[in-house]
C-alpha cells in the first residue's frame, strides 16, 4: 500500500502532483511519501504490540537524516553499520539506547565512537572483532554491550547478494563457536552479552526461513541461558520482502505472528531490523525521456537517470514497475528503457510493454525508496540527484541536487602536473 497514485491522468505522491515537484527540482528526482512511510511503520511496529519490542530501522535502506527523523518520532530506533550511518542516526535525534551496530568490517575507530555514545548493543560477527570490542572498552573503561551475530546456515531463498545466513557467507558466526564465544567472552569484565542475533538475507518472501533460523538463535539462547547468562535481546535482523512486480510476501502481521509463536517463550525483548519494508515502497525515481530509438532488433526509450542514481536492476536483475506521470493513451509498445551510461547494464527496464513514449516525456521508477539513493554514486562524474520528502500538501527538498562544482571540490592537481 502507499500513496502515490493518478487523480485526473496526472501521478501524484499524495496531495502533490509529481509534475510540479519536477518544474522546481528538475529530473532525475527521487521522490518519497511520509504518509507511506509512516503506515508501514506504524503497521509493522502495531503487528509486534503483543511481545515486548524494539523496531530498529536499518538505516542502510534509506538514510537521509530527514526520514530517520521522521521514523524517529514514531518511536522507531537505528540499526546502523557504519559511523556515518551511526553520525545519521544520532543527528536524526535517535536516542542511542535505541541504536545497535552490526557489520563485519567495524574499525576500531568506529567500536570506539559507538561505545563512547553508549548505543543499546554490538552485533559482533567475529571471534577477532570480540575481542577488539573487549581491549577498547578497557581502554574507555566501559562494559560494551553486545551480541554475537550468529551465521545460521538457511536458505532465504532470494538474490545470491542479498542471502547473508549461508555458511559460505561472510556474515556471523557459524553456531558452533558461538557459545564457547560467549563463555569466553563472560570472564571479560568489559564485555557484556545482552543477546544474541542474526540477519539471514533480504527481499525474504516466505516465512519458513525467519522461523528456521529463529528456531537457531532460540537453541543457543535457551543453552546459554542454562549455563547462567542473563540475555535481554533477541534481534532476529530485517529482510521482509516487499511486492515489486508480482511477489507475494507476508504481511507484517503473519511475519510477526510467525516470530511472536516461536520466540515468546524466551521472555525476550525482540530486536527488528527492517529496512526495505518501510521504505521500499515509499519512494520513486522520476526521469524525463530524453531520446528515444530503435534498430532492427530493439526499441530504446532513453531516460537522464542511470544505474549511478538506481543500481537494482544492474546490480541484481531486480524488477521495477514504470509508469508514465501523465497517463497516455497511445498504443503499448516493447521497449528497453535505459539510462545515459556508459555500460551495458544501465537499464532500468528490458522488453517492457510501455505506452509508446517521446521526448520530454516523465517517467516514475516505482518501489525505489530502499537501496536506491544510498546505492548511488558518481560514476560518468554525474552529480546526484535530489531528495524530495512529500505530506500531504507540501513538499520538502531533503538533499538538494549536487552540482558538478560539488564533485570537483575534493580533488586537486599536484603543482608538477600543471
Ligand atoms: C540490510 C540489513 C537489514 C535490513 O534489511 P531489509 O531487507 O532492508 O529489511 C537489517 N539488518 C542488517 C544487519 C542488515 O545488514
Amino acid at each position: 500500500m502507499h500513496y502515490f497514485g493518478y487523480k485526473n491522468g496526472e501521478l501524484y505522491c499524495e496531495e502533490v502532483p509529481v509534475k510540479k515537484i519536477i518544474e522546481e527540482v528538475g529530473t532525475p528526482v527521487y521522490i518519497y511519501s511520509a504518509k507511506t512511510i509512516r503506515r508501514h511503520y506504524k503497521v509493522f511496529e502495531e503487528s509486534f504490540s503483543e511481545v515486548e519490542h524494539l523496531i530498529c530501522y536499518s538505516v542502510k535502506a534509506n538514510s537521509n537524516i530527514a526520514i530517520i527523523s521522521l521514523l524517529r518520532q514514531l518511536g522507531s530506533g537505528a540499526d546502523v553499520v557504519s559511523a556515518g550511518e551511526l553520525k545519521r542516526a544520532l543527528k536524526a535525534g535517535v536516542p542511542p539506547k535505541k541504536i545497535v551496530f552490526s557489520g563485519v568490517g567495524k574499525t576500531p575507530e568506529e567500536i570506539e565512537f559507538a561505545l563512547s555514545v553508549d548505543i543499546l548493543m554490538f552485533n559482533v560477527e567475529s571471534l577477532e572483532e570480540l575481542e577488539v570490542l573487549g581491549e577498547i572498552a578497557k581502554k574507555l573503561n566501559k562494559k560494551a554491550p553486545f551480541a554475537l551475530r550468529i551465521n545460521p546456515d538457511v536458505d532465504p531463498q532470494t538474490h545470491p547478494y542479498i542471502s547473508t545466513g549461508l555458511k559460505k557467507s561472510k556474515f556471523g558466526i557459524p553456531e558452533e563457536f558461538a557459545i564457547s564465544a560467549y563463555k569466553k567472552a563472560k570472564k571479560n569484565p568489559y564485555l557484556q552479552p545482552v543477546g544474541i542475533d542474526a540477519h539471514i538475507g533480504s527481499q525474504i518472501t516466505s516465512l519458513a526461513p525467519f522461523v528456521e533460523a529463529l528456531n537457531r538463535l532460540k537453541k543457543i539462547w535457551e543453552a546459554l541461558i542454562d549455563l547462567g547468562f542473563e540475555l535481554k535481546y533477541l534481534d532476529i535482523g530485517g529482510g521482509l520482502g516487499i511486492i515489486y512486480d508480482d511477489e507475494e510476501p507476508p504481511l507484517p502481521q503473519e511475519y510477526a505472528d510467525a516470530i511472536i509463536k516461536e520466540g515468546k517463550d524466551l521472555k525476550a525483548t525482540i530486536i527488528l531490523e527492517p529496512g526495505r519494508v518501510i521504505v521500499g515502497n515509499a519512494g520513486i525515481l522520476v526521469t524525463k525521456v530524453l531520446y528515444t530509438k530503435e534498430n532492427t532488433l530493439k526499441k530504446f526509450v532513453i531516460v537522464d537517470a542511470g544505474m549511478n542514481d538506481l543500481i537494482r536492476p544492474a546490480f541484481y536483475q531486480a524488477y521495477h514497475k514504470i509508469v508514465p506521470v501523465e497517463e497516455k493513451n497511445s498504443e503499448y509498445e516493447v521497449v528497453d528503457v535505459v539510462g545515459p551510461i556508459c555500460e551495458n547494464s544501465d537499464f532500468f527496464a528490458k522488453d517492457r510493454k510501455l505506452p509508446k513514449l517521446q521526448r520530454g516525456d516523465f517517467l516514475a521508477i516505482m518501489s525505489a525508496g530502499a537501496y536506491g539513493f544510498v546505492m548511488s554514486s558518481n560514476y560518468n562524474s554525474r552529480p546526484r540527484v535530489p531528495e524530495v520528502l512529500v505530506d500531504g500538501d507540501t513538499y520538502y527538498i531533503i538533499r538538494r541536487r549536487e552540482t558538478i562544482e560539488d564533485l570537483l571540490a575534493l580533488e586537486s592537481i599536484p603543482a608538477r602536473y600543471l
